[in-house]
């Protein structure tokens, strides 16, 4: 069975643990978000990639959910010293031997899609990752402050304000002009079944449904599409999701979600959207996405147990 699944980072990580715990022998690609990359101190991040590739290689901190396991962060405290920041980024030691390489290998001219194969050698994740696309998309968000209206990196309005200043505007900046990574369009096409997990639907799932070709790769995919609510009871289970729901004008439930991403309509109605089904918590049951099916079953992913069983939830409700 071959499974293609779009993911952020922390949210779409846990659940493809799942899915690689529910489908042993499947072959899974992963279609990561690129759009929170950031260049500091010279080094290129990517910090989604990075989380999938660590959490489904066994390198992550369990209990922060991002950065390496046993971290220290030595480096960033001289750099702290010299009053060099930006003190928001957490940068971690052995994190940085991540951002070197992969550096390294961009500035020799090897495309994003490379370097993140080259990094999985090491980390083996059991899924083929792949970005987005290679070449380069900065999440933006517009912010009106005591300085007026201006744009701030993603990374610096999620980490810096935590997202308290609220958002005009997210903007995927570069996306019009990227293109697919290579096998990007192709493991939309060639999938049995295609999973939108419990991401962030905007700066996650949605920066990557803005680079033109990919949305319509999931539009039109034969393979049957669900999604899985990363809102829960109204509120974003992890995280400030909330916020950039607000700045685009969707409100924070788990149907304003699958309204937005939209059904197919397969069986009937107008075809507009991506979802043949979508899953929600039991206390969402009452969710209606036209032109889509929606089960319901509790979404906390607890442990590896019980996403594995939101997993297989969702790979029912797909009919697979
Ligand atoms: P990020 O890039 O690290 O922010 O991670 P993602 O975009 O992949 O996922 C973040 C989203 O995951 C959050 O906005 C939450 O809504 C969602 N999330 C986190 N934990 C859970 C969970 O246990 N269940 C569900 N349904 N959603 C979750
Ligand atoms: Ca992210």
């Amino acid at each position: 069975m071959k499974v293609t699944a779009l993911a952020g980072g922390i949210g779409g990580s846990r659940f493809l643990r799942g899915v690689r715990a529910a489908l042993p022998d499947a072959d899974i690609t992963v279609i990561g978000n690129t759009g929170d990359d950031i260049t500091l101190h010279g080094l290129r991040i990517c910090p989604d990639l990075d989380t999938v590739m660590y959490t489904l290689g066994g390198g992550i901190s369990a209990e922060r959910g991002w950065g390496r396991e046993a971290e220290t962060f030595v480096v960033a405290e001289e750099l702290a010293a010299y009053g060099v920041g930006p003190a928001w980024f957490g940068l971690g030691d052995r994190d940085l031997a991540t951002h070197l390489v992969r550096t390294q290998m961009l500035d020799a001219g090897h495309p994003l899609s490379d370097v993140v194969a080259a990094l999985c050698v090491r980390w083996a994740p059991g899924v083929r990752l792949l970005p987005m696309s290679d070449q380069r998309v900065e999440t933006h968000v517009i912010i009106s402050d005591e300085q007026g209206q201006r744009a701030i990196h993603f990374q610096e309005w999620w980490l810096r304000l935590r997202a308290a200043t609220p958002a005009t505007s997210i903007v995927p900046l570069g996306a019009e002009k990227a293109t697919p990574a290579p096998g990007v369009l192709d493991a939309l096409a060639d999938a049995d079944v295609v999973l939108l997990p419990p991401s962030n639907p905007v700066v996650s799932i949605g920066t990557i449904l803005a680079v033109p070709g990919i949305r319509e790769a999931v539009a039109k995919t034969s393979a049957p599409v669900v999604g899985v609510s990363p809102i829960i009871g109204g509120a974003a289970v992890r995280g400030m999701a909330d916020a950039c729901l607000t700045a685009i004008g969707v409100e924070t439930s788990a149907q304003a979600v699958g309204q937005h991403y939209g059904g197919r309509g397969r069986t009937g109605g107008a075809a507009t959207g991506l979802l043949d089904g979508w899953l929600v918590d039991p206390v969402d049951a009452a969710t209606i996405v036209p032109g889509a099916a929606v089960a319901a079953r509790p979404l906390l992913m607890t442990d590896l147990a019980e996403t594995t069983a939101i997993v297989r939830a969702a790979l029912e409700l797909a009919g697979v």
